[in-house]
């Protein structure tokens, strides 16, 4: 009698802990497969990007947002493209407050839709890339001087279809 009830007061004081090992053990989880997915980091799904204007050294961001797309149909995945959600003009002290850790993470011009003009001179466009790895603004073909590295780029025009990559940056 006396080992029968001693017993009784182990499961009473473990009843919560004991329950939690059986849902384990029984393999089921949880969280639910659907509310995992829609948890996916903010990172999948805006893409910034930081370059600076050729003429004035001036920073500028870029941000793009990720756009579900239907790829291929028989396997039913989706693909992302990044539609521009806009272009602003920074300050250097963006710099100093902003914890941008480049992510090496490429990704193509042909997942970015809209490339918009420079914030501070109007160039046609704030997606040059230096062979340092960094964006500047380019009104056309020739040469320029990455505000970067101070480098001599020389830009030819870009032929249809031939994307470049770029370096994506945490905003
Ligand atoms: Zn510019
Ligand atoms: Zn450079």
């Amino acid at each position: 009698m006396a080992a029968q009830s001693q017993a009784i007061d182990i499961a009473e004081g473990t009843s919560s802990r004991l329950s939690i090992a059986k849902a384990e053990e029984a393999g089921i989880n949880l969280i639910k497969q659907s509310d995992v997915s829609s948890w996916a980091p903010m990172d999948e799904r805006v893409a910034v990007f930081t370059g600076r204007c050729h003429r004035t050294s001036r920073p500028y961001l870029l941000k793009y947002a990720s756009v579900a797309v239907p790829g291929t149909f028989s396997t039913g995945d989706w693909d992302h493209f990044y539609g521009l959600e806009g272009c602003y003009p920074l300050e250097e002290s963006y710099f100093e407050w902003s914890s941008i850790v480049p992510l090496h993470a490429a990704l193509s011009t042909s997942q970015i839709e809209g490339v918009p003009p420079c914030p501070h001179c109007g160039a046609r466009t704030t997606l040059a890339k230096c062979s340092c790895g960094k964006l500047m603004c380019c009104n056309g073909p020739g040469v320029q001087q990455c505000p970067w590295c101070d480098q001599s780029v020389e830009f030819v025009a870009e032929s249809h279809g031939a994307g470049f990559d770029m370096t994506r940056g945490l905003g």
